[in-house]
């Protein structure tokens, strides 16, 4: 299987899970996650169709963007935990952040967004299983996080980003979705200033299905475009 393959694999699952709950497909962006993999891997993606690109490591992701500017229509995604030390990199290369957990990091985020980009389109995590050994703002900080953020004029609040532990069942693993959704929609009822809110980045190779089903507007997909990952780069 080639990438373009895979891809419109990934493509059709969408489309199915879109129809099967009554949306239409253009609702859910396809964000292809190319952490770990060469950037050979990602111009094949790229002539498959992907044009949003997500990373977790930033020494990594400068290296590919720096190499792949002369495709200009490419909107790169920062999707892995931030370092505080790391955050004007980040604003000066990135189109998306989606792993905003803290307004420390916002607020460097948007000190150091470049006047002549747009501002900096976020998203903010949230550990909805409260888990440890996951970043995240747990849902009762949310209200506060994402009032925070919204002051930031350089950084646009675009949504919540979720990663839900995995379940067994197809039923189960929609629960934490529904969950997510449901804040999601309260905030932007509640909190007329949040409204504009528009993204829900949620669902992976495992569980897009589930995650599209309750509402995810945009899903990361990694291995099941890829295939396995080729190295494991750290910061
Ligand atoms: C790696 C990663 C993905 C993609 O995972 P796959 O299982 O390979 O599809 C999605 N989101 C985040 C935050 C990731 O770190």
């Amino acid at each position: 299987m080639t990438i373009a393959d895979n891809t419109d694999r990934v493509m059709s699952r969408i489309r199915q899970a879109a129809e099967s709950a009554n949306r239409a497909t253009d609702q859910v962006t396809l964000l292809a996650v190319s952490k770990g993999q060469p950037v050979q891997a990602i111009e094949e993606a790229y002539r498959a169709g992907c044009r949003q690109f997500g990373e977790n490591y930033l020494q990594d992701a400068l290296r590919k963007i720096a190499k792949l500017s002369h495709l200009s229509d490419i909107q790169w995604h920062f999707i892995g935990p931030l370092q505080s030390n790391k955050t004007r990199k980040a604003a000066e290369n990135f189109d998306w952040v989606h792993s905003i957990d803290r307004l420390k990091v916002a607020a460097r985020l948007n000190a150091h967004r470049p006047p002549g980009l747009k501002p900096l389109n976020v998203c903010l995590q949230v550990n909805i299983d409260a888990e440890e050994s996951k970043s995240g703002a747990m849902p009762e900080q949310l209200l506060d996080l994402a009032m925070g953020v919204s002051d930031l004029p350089r950084l646009k609040l675009r949504g919540l980003m979720t990663i839900p532990r995995p379940r067994d069942t197809d039923a189960e693993q929609r629960q934490p979705f529904a969950r997510v959704c449901s804040l999601f929609n309260q905030l932007r009822r509640e909190h007329p200033k949040l409204s504009p809110m528009d993204t829900l980045s949620m669902g992976m190779s495992r569980d897009l299905e589930a995650a599209i089903l309750e509402g995810s507007t945009l899903v990361r997909v990694g291995t099941d475009i890829f295939g396995p990952r080729i190295t494991t780069p750290v910061n």
